[in-house]
């Protein structure tokens, strides 16, 4: 019998749930009391150390040195009066969000509680962490081996575990970003500047345009002790073999459907946890998948609301273990149910309060959507590679163009409405002038659109990036991902349009053509131009491959080819020209994602190799030999022609065994010689490319010998937990 199987289902039958209560029924009551915000700052602080932080948070002005070691002073006697012993620089290296997270914290001194009395201004500002183990590309090798960290105002301090932690950037030396906040704060800054220009030729008053962020995170909960008996999990991430459950999400009977006592109890400790961080979570439910739930909070600032996904998902592991359960972020642990994903709720806002994805409330603020919308369209009609790219992983390609998530193809969902409205506004193709009949439909319909959008009943869930009323719904997005990487492609690009399109009604303008009649051409234009992006069908249909493909849209699933376009001509341009990074920060990012892609291919592949000659050949040669002796018994028995009938199937199964353990040792064999062929490689591309075609394919392959053998061999002496087990324990 298996013992470790069986030991883990028999500890997790007597879980009970446990007790969560709150520091008070009023949410208001404890809401951001781990976080040093205004409210705190405006207590802590004198008033122009508050002054100097305000001036930076709100216009970028720098914190002068004294000021710092007035905030410091501050921070700390907070930090102290919360218990907190030790302070850390938190920031976003370029692993992944998720396993290698923690990472992030780095502890300075090991001395316990004076460390956080040596807490001076320089301190606050500024470190320099000896972190030459984080992913860098090439950076600090070429150059220096040190990297700095520096204090992100715009992001308010917190406590975790008696730890004051500062959200920073970490860049090298020579200033090359080595994370993922620091593009993400240049692209938030392009689109600032891009919006607000555009935003200008409608109206003077608007001086800044914020993006904002509202992120669902998608993730899998298994019983801790189930977890521990599954070395690929453990490893991995995810299940490498694994038959299907006789029942999984057939029914749909989770999705939205009562959440175990259990688990209720871990959400309410989770949101908890999150709100005294401030982060706004309001939502929790049920996912499609059989232990699949969702997290989402209120949207906020893209930068506020990307650093409080990256606590999330810290704080949800350990949370999670304290109820005996793993949380699971990867894109696909179970094959066959739905993967996860983090839909990122995308929309920019003024500082008027105008949401710019919102219809206005007059003609004119009409045009002012239109044109964002318009803008939208062209910036993922053109950068449909590069946004693929930014969101393009190990475990993402397992979720995307499978049956459940969005297909490798970007395309833009409106709705039938205003996408038809779109068709009457560009209905004359020719641009070059309008006549005054024109302009009369155009304004017309462009009047019509709040009308249309009052009805929000028509929604695509096939859609990768969906227009949802009010704002952008990108639905490509792994649930392991740190949002700033999508982030960054789509305000970048959205900045590079937006400066296009400015250009060209400047051009316009210069020529003589008035402002409304110049936006009017030039918005027709991009409509037109853009019309292949917008689908408004089945997403996930096999016509919508095809047609994609007449359209000329790109589809790609091969995980190397997509990542390559990170760098691609278009992707520089609009990284380059508006300088989120130097060409040497973009291909040492593209240069970690291909090794990172790489490693994770060879760690499953290690993974597997073991668990299929070290597991699963033995569990079913000892099976083989239980059946070979019950034939010899039954020969000894019976006479010869009743031993015929008897036997014939038992020696199928015989022979069944027999060729599926050779079958896994030859592919196993083979697997690790493609291995050592692809290890020589020294190109970051070519290994990464190696690895997906060459050693990738025999993941697949083995499994599925393995997973027959799960069905033909006693259940008493399989090893791993099954599938029915790990989706259905509460
Ligand atoms: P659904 O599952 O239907 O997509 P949810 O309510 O689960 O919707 O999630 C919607 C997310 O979109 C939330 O995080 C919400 O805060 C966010 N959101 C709502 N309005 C906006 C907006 N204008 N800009 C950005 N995010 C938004
Ligand atoms: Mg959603």
């Amino acid at each position: 019998m298996s013992k470790i199987r069986f030991h883990a289902l028999q500890e997790l039958s007597n879980r009970q749930p446990l007790e969560v209560t709150t520091p008070s029924d009023k949410l208001s009551d404890y809401f951001g009391c781990n976080v040093f915000n205004r409210k705190r700052m405006q207590e802590y602080l004198p008033k122009e150390a508050f002054n100097a932080v305000m001036e930076a948070i709100d216009k970028g002005s720098p914190i002068s040195r004294e000021m710092a070691d007035l905030i410091a002073n501050g921070m700390k006697s907070w930090a102290k009066s919360k218990n907190a012993t030790h302070y850390t620089h938190w920031f976003q290296p370029l692993t992944d969000g998720t396993a290698e997270k923690h990472d992030g914290f780095i502890e300075f001194g090991t001395d316990g509680c004076d460390v956080i009395e040596r807490f001076s201004g320089k301190l606050l500002v500024q470190q320099e962490p000896d972190a030459s183990s984080f992913p860098n590309g090439g950076i600090r090798n070429t150059f220096e081996a040190r990297g700095y960290t520096a204090w992100d105002v715009s992001s308010p301090a917190f406590i975790v575990d008696q730890t004051l932690c500062i959200p920073t950037i970490f860049i090298s030396y020579t200033g090359e970003a080595l994370d993922y906040k620091t593009p993400l704060l240049k692209a938030l800054s392009a689109v600032d500047k891009a919006a607000t220009k555009v935003c200008q030729l409608f109206d003077r008053n608007i001086s800044k345009v914020y993006a904002n962020l509202g992120w669902e995170q998608e993730y899998f909960l298994v019983d801790l002790a189930l977890y521990n008996a599954r070395p690929d999990i453990c490893l991995t991430g995810r299940t490498l073999m694994g038959h299907s459950s006789a029942k999984d999400q057939q029914l749909e009977d989770h999705y939205f459907g009562s959440i175990p006592p259990r688990v209720t109890s871990f959400m309410k400790e989770l949101e908890m946890e999150c709100h005294k961080l401030g982060i706004p979570v309001k939502t929790r439910h049920n996912e499609v998948a059989p232990n699949q739930f969702e997290l989402a909070p209120i949207f906020e600032n893209v930068n506020l609301a990307n650093d409080h996904n990256q606590l999330v998902m810290d704080i949800m592991k350990r949370i999670a273990r304290k109820h005996k359960f793993v949380v699971l972020l990867h894109e696909k642990p179970y094959e066959g149910v739905n993967g996860s994903g983090k839909h990122n709720n995308w929309s920019l806002c003024t500082n008027t309060g105008i949401n710019l994805f919102a219809p206005g409330k007059n003609p004119k603020g009409n045009m002012l959507f239109l044109t964002f919308l318009a803008n939208v369209l062209m910036m993922v009609y053109k950068n449909q590679d590069l946004l693929r790219a930014s969101i393009t992983n190990a475990g993402n390609c397992y979720r995307l163009g499978a049956n459940e998530a969005p297909p490798a193809i970007l395309s833009i969902f409106l709705g039938r409405e205003l996408s038809y409205t779109l068709d009457e506004i560009v209905k004359n193709t020719d641009t070059s002038s309008l006549t005054s009949k024109e302009r009369t439909t155009m304004k017309l319909g462009i009047e019509r659109i709040p009308e249309i959008l009052l009805d929000t009943t028509d929604r695509n869930r096939t859609s990768p990036f969906a227009f949802t009323g009010n704002r952008f719904e990108f639905r490509a997005v792994g649930s392991s991902a740190n949002c700033a990487a999508p982030m960054i492609a789509i305000n970048a690009a959205m900045a590079h349009q937006l400066n296009s399109f400015k250009k060209e009604v400047d051009s316009l303008t210069e020529k003589g053509i008035g402002k409304e009649d110049a936006i009017m051409r030039t918005l027709k234009e991009t409509i037109r131009a853009s019309e292949p992006i917008r689908f408004e069908g089945d997403g996930y249909s096999e016509q919508w491959v095809k047609e994609a493909e007449k359209r000329g849209l790109s589809n790609i699933s091969h995980v190397p080819q997509s990542l390559m376009h990170y760098a691609d001509t278009q992707a520089k341009e609009v990284f380059l020209k508006e300088k989120i990074f130097n060409e040497t920060e973009l291909q040492s990012r593209l240069e970690v994602e291909l090794e990172k892609y790489t490693m994770k291919v060879q760690i499953e592949s290690r993974v597997l190799g073991d668990l299929a000659i070290n597991h699963i050949v033995p569990t079913a040669v000892k099976y083989q030999n239980r059946l070979l002796k019950n034939l010899m018994g039954l020969k000894e028995i019976f006479p010869e022609e009743e031993y015929e009938v008897m036997s014939a199937d038992r020696k199928e199964l015989v022979k069944d065994i027999s060729k599926r353990v050779t079958a896994i040792k030859v592919l196993v064999r083979e697997m690790i010689n493609a291995r050592k062929v692809a290890n020589q490689i020294t190109s970051h591309k070519d290994k990464a490319f190696a690895y997906e075609e060459t050693v990738k394919p025999y993941l697949d392959k083995i499994r599925d010998h393995i997973d027959h053998l799960e069905m033909e061999i006693d259940d008493e002496i399989w090893p791993l937990p099954k599938y029915r087990e790990l989706l259905f324990t509460k």
